[in-house]
């Protein structure tokens, strides 16, 4: 199979959506389901040191909740800059990973462990959905995304990896690829983005093709 033909295959659906609400909510019942986080870790680590965050664009099943479900009722407000600042995505990573670490630590060597890890795993998904669907509905569909702990790992991990590019003798600053970004980045400067998640959807929204990967 060709490296094209696959990368369009993982191309992301409104069906990958799907999957959070089945982890969140069918996780209360059957916390094995819990354990999916465990190959969304493994997939951001395995990716992001070659592509940034591709996964968050292409892959990531919440990503997609807020592309195509949260993206209906969003107002698709501005994402206010202070989100992105470092400042505060930092202290949020620090702090999830830290309550994480601290209850799986402290059911290991009890009853049921297994069950009880997989629930940890569905509270974290369920409790960051809800405020993700929050956000994005009152704010822009991707407002979680630049903040999300496994958003900051890939920007630290690769953000520097697989950058866009502007040929900057075609463009004719028509901002259209702004107007369609789903992460709000000025797409038409050539600074580096460590958030573009390599959606492409700028690239095809670019009228001179100016921009490619
Ligand atoms: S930032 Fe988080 S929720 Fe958003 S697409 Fe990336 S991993 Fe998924
Ligand atoms: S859409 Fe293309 S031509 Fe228009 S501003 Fe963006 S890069 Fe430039
Ligand atoms: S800059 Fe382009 S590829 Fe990157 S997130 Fe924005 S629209 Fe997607």
């Amino acid at each position: 199979m060709g490296k094209r033909r696959l990368i369009k295959m993982l191309k992301i659906t409104p069906y990958l959506g799907i999957l959070v609400l089945i982890v969140s909510i069918g996780g209360l019942w059957y916390p094995v389901l819990g354990y999916f986080m465990l190959l969304v870790f493994a997939a951001i680590f395995l990716i992001s040191p070659f592509r940034g965050r591709w996964f968050c664009g292409n892959l990531c099943p919440r990503g997609s909740l807020a592309d195509f479900w949260i993206g209906k009722i969003s107002k698709k407000r501005k994402i206010p800059a202070i989100l992105r600042s470092l400042w505060v995505r930092l202290p949020i990573f620090f702090l999830m990973m830290g309550i994480m670490g601290y209850r799986i630590s402290s059911v290991i060597g009890t009853l049921n462990t297994f069950e009880k890890i997989g629930m940890i795993f569905v509270t974290i998904c369920l409790v960051t959905t809800t405020i993700a669907v929050l956000l994005g509905s009152y704010l822009s569909p991707r407002t979680w995304c630049s903040f999300c702990p496994m958003g900051t790992a890939q920007n630290l991990l690769g953000g520097k990896r697989y950058q866009l590019k502007l040929e900057k003798d075609k463009c004719i600053s028509c901002k259209k690829c702004e107007k369609v970004c789903p992460m709000q980045l000025k797409v038409c400067q050539t600074e580096t983005k460590p958030d573009c998640i390599k959606c492409g959807r700028c690239v095809s929204a670019c009228p001179k093709d100016a921009l490619h990967f």
